[in-house]
């Protein structure tokens, strides 16, 4: 199942996949908008909605060669991508089970929609494989799982979900948004379904919304029969965009990872701050598992402010550095979970997620360190 790529990772970031324009030899794939192709053959029917116009099919092939997959397919937004995927390996009766903290609109797909399908779930108390491990009935069907997860990065071992999936003949998935492909093939450790919200990584300029799944040929086969009758494909132009995104795929998050880590680090021994939360630290509580699995650790960190420091106003303060919802772009970001994605919650109901409200969760770009770091600083600065 884990496909070998003849290349290199920037190489097949560049290559892999491109369409080659016969007619006038330009150097990037040509874009083909056509929804209507001739055909000579009734079997080949190219339509987009079918995901098998040219561009779809070669970008395709380059989200599986970065994931090691045979196969992949391309959505218009990561939620389509993860409903579609759901859906196609689940029907009534069947029971999933889910890590207990999940993207917030994974989360609201399963308890706003499954009822009306009659599936059942169960989330789990904990990332300890145990819990998982507790809650398999005899119509389990998937585990699904997401890591680092989000707001404080907790890490998960994907080989060792996948023995106990694998044991009880159970399909396991995975977020693999906040990692990338650059930073984990989950297919190494055995994961059969891999997804992605390609609006942030793989998109990484804050200018797409997308979404892929990688995996076997049959699996994708099986995920393609329901998403044409969903019907959730991506423009053409869209993933035009999305091909000429992933050429810097492995320079923009390399990058990233790298000044993530560096920020980590002065963060974590400065004095305005109580406590950073980036599988990259010796200190965080899974980072040897983290060892095992990543190559670098992300671009995603987070970190709590002394209670003294106002969150609001630290937020004004910043000159470089946006407050947003999305992530992953070249250009630096950061939230505060208590007041934005968990702002529903009761400070109580926080808490108990381990989610303090001095909490800030960090989206690093490539804009280097020394800038950002002196940012943070003079927004503290004005505060004291
Ligand atoms: C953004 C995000 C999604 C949803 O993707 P959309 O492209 O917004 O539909 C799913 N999972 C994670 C981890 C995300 O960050």
């Amino acid at each position: 199942m884990n496909k070998k790529t003849p290349f290199g990772i920037n190489t097949t970031c560049i290559h892999a996949g491109e369409l080659k324009d016969a007619q006038f030899k330009g150097a990037v794939s040509p874009l083909y908008m056509s929804t209507s192709y001739a055909f000579d053959n009734v079997a080949v029917k190219r339509y987009p909605r079918y995901f098998n116009t040219p561009n779809q099919e070669a970008l395709c092939a380059k989200i599986a060669a970065l994931e090691k997959t045979e196969d992949a397919l391309i959505f218009g937004s990561g939620m389509a991508a993860i409903s579609t995927s759901l859906l196609a390996f689940l029907q009534k009766g069947d029971h999933i089970i889910l890590q207990e903290t999940l993207y917030g609109g994974t989360y609201n797909f399963i308890v706003e929609e499954f009822d009306k399908f009659g599936i059942a779930y169960t989330f789990t108390d904990s990332m300890a494989i145990a819990d998982f491990e507790k809650e398999i009935q005899h119509n389990t069907k998937v585990i699904f799982i997401e890591t680092p997860s989000n707001p404080l990065m907790k890490i998960i071992d994907m080989q060792a979900i996948q023995e106990l999936a694998k044991a009880h003949g159970i399909l396991t998935m995975i977020d693999n948004t906040f990692a990338s492909s650059i930073n984990q093939t989950p297919v190494d450790f055995g994961i059969d379904i891999i997804i992605h919200s390609a609006t942030k990584y793989m998109g990484g300029h804050s200018d797409i919304l997308a979404g892929a799944v990688a995996g076997s040929k049959e699996h994708i086969k099986k995920i393609w029969n329901v998403a044409k009758n969903f019907g959730g494909s991506l423009s053409d132009f869209t993933v035009w965009m999305l091909e000429r995104s992933l050429k810097t795929f492995y320079l923009r998050v390399k990058q990233q990872s790298h000044n993530a880590l560096v920020m980590a680090e002065y963060l974590e021994n400065s004095s305005f701050i109580e406590k950073v939360y980036y599988p990259g630290l010796v200190s965080h509580e899974d980072h040897e598992i983290a060892k095992k699995q990543m190559r670098y650790f992300g671009g995603m960190f987070s970190f709590e402010l002394k209670d003294t420091i106002d969150t609001m106003e630290f937020q004004r303060n910043l000159k470089l550095i946006k407050s947003s919802m999305s992530l992953a772009g070249v250009e630096s970001t950061l939230l505060s979970p208590s007041q934005t994605s968990h702002q529903l919650l009761s400070t109580e109901e926080r808490a108990s997620q381990g989610i303090k409200d001095g909490l800030i969760r960090f989206s690093v770009g490539i804009e280097d360190t020394e800038d950002l770091i002196r940012d943070i600083e003079q927004a503290i600065e004005k505060i004291k």
